[in-house]
């Protein structure tokens, strides 16, 4: 690690598409099909090289450029040669300073290493291989406004949990909330409760089930959709309404009065940092910080913290197909994490064929880095077209 030194950075962002068009959710309209990659890759002197999820500019790129990989990273040489014999190594990752381009960082050092970016922290006695991690399918949007009758827009969107199960998928969330903007506020509601029905009905009782309202209920409304809901067995609901710790204490009091096991999660809206005390005291159940900002580093920061007061993570991950992979990387490193937040997409360019998604899990590759392929000619075109090189 002493004589890395960063000499090129390129960036460029690689576009790609969704199985199938994303609608709305709550608050905003139609997702689209586009998904966009914006993907750094760096060098260093002696052709040493990495790529990986970071949205840089030109500017911020040269400011690292002479860095020594060393002082970015924060685990000594002597500590990373021993990794993998020795679990009690356990660097947080990388440099404050770095953050902006971590992922790229991380998939160098564990090239340079010859090993997964998950073996640089997780201790070798807990991973079983091959190693899987438990996913869920999170493209159930809000893609029925176009239907009038209920029955016919619980079915389109059961059906669309039919897909998942086909990719693999074993559990899902489901967009709620279509009576905050879509339809009007009762409509919506029965709406919703009629959709989630039907995808428990089509996924089978041992499917895990998540709904996300995108703030677009409040109190009243989660307790009326989570009542008629009771005997569906929801997971978790997550972004309720706007993070409020009063109201997440009635919340909290409602559903133990009622026993239901329904899990309170949030953190990705404003991703107020006051979620880290309301989790502290047991107001919100599932931490849900975005994997890309504040990204994979800070997770390992906050991860033991939130073990030790019984809180989960799920990292927040949509848009960016490379976040799938990253979340792979994360989980085995993290005591609490409950699943990762997939949003299939295909990137020409990108190959992730190494990855499978089998029974609701996503086997992850023994391979070095995040463990996928950049393809030179795509990513030099794109590079070119929208993208930029320093050196
Ligand atoms: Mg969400």
């Amino acid at each position: 690690m002493h004589n890395l030194t960063i000499a090129t950075i390129e960036w460029a962002r690689l576009e790609g598409w969704r199985p199938r068009s994303a609608g709305c959710n709550a608050r905003l309209g139609s997702h689209g099909r586009k998904v966009r990659a914006p993907i750094a890759r760096i060098t260093t002197t002696n052709g040493a090289s990495g790529f990986g999820w970071a949205w840089l500019t030109a500017r911020q790129a040269r400011r690292y450029l002479g860095v020594q990989i060393s002082d970015a990273f924060r685990v000594t040489p002597q500590a990373l040669s021993y990794v993998g014999s020795d679990p009690e190594v356990l660097s947080p990752g990388v440099d404050q300073l770095s953050r902006a381009i971590e992922y790229p960082l991380l998939d160098l050092v564990a090239k340079v290493a010859s090993l997964p970016v998950y073996r640089l922290f997780a201790s070798s006695a807990a991973v079983q291989l091959p190693l899987r991690i438990p996913c869920y399918d999170t493209s159930l949007y809000i893609d029925d406004l176009h239907l009038s009758d209920d029955g016919e827009a619980a079915n389109l969107i059961a059906q669309e949990a039919a897909e998942g199960i086909a990719r693999g998928h074993r559990a899902f969330k489901i967009k709620v909330g279509r009576g905050a903007l879509h339809m009007p506020l009762q409509a919506g509601t029965r709406r919703d409760i009629a959709v989630i029905r039907a995808v428990r009905q089509a996924t089978g009782p041992t499917a895990q089930l998540m709904i996300d309202a995108n703030n677009g209920y409040n109190l009243n409304l989660t307790k009326q959709v989570l009542g008629a809901t009771a005997d569906v067995g929801l997971y978790w609901i997550e972004e309720a309404f706007h993070e409020d710790p009063r109201l997440y204490a009635y919340l909290k009091a409602w559903l133990e009065k009622e026993g239901l096991a329904t899990l309170i999660a949030d953190g990705e809206g404003d991703a107020s940092p006051h979620l880290i005390d309301w989790a502290r005291d047991g107001l919100v159940d599932v931490l849900q910080y975005d994997i890309h900002q504040p990204g994979f580093t800070r997770w390992r920061e906050l991860g033991p913290v939130l073990d030790a007061w019984g809180a989960r993570a799920a990292p927040h991950n949509y848009g960016d197909p490379f976040g799938n992979y990253a979340l792979c990387h994360l989980a085995p490193t993290l005591p609490n994490f409950e699943a990762a937040e997939w949003d299939e997409a295909t990137v020409p360019g990108l190959d992730t064929s190494s990855y499978t998604i089998r029974e609701g899990q996503a086997h992850v590759p023994e391979l070095p880095g995040f463990g996928l392929h950049l393809d030179p000619q795509a990513y030099a075109r794109a590079v070119e077209e929208n993208g930029f090189v320093v050196s």
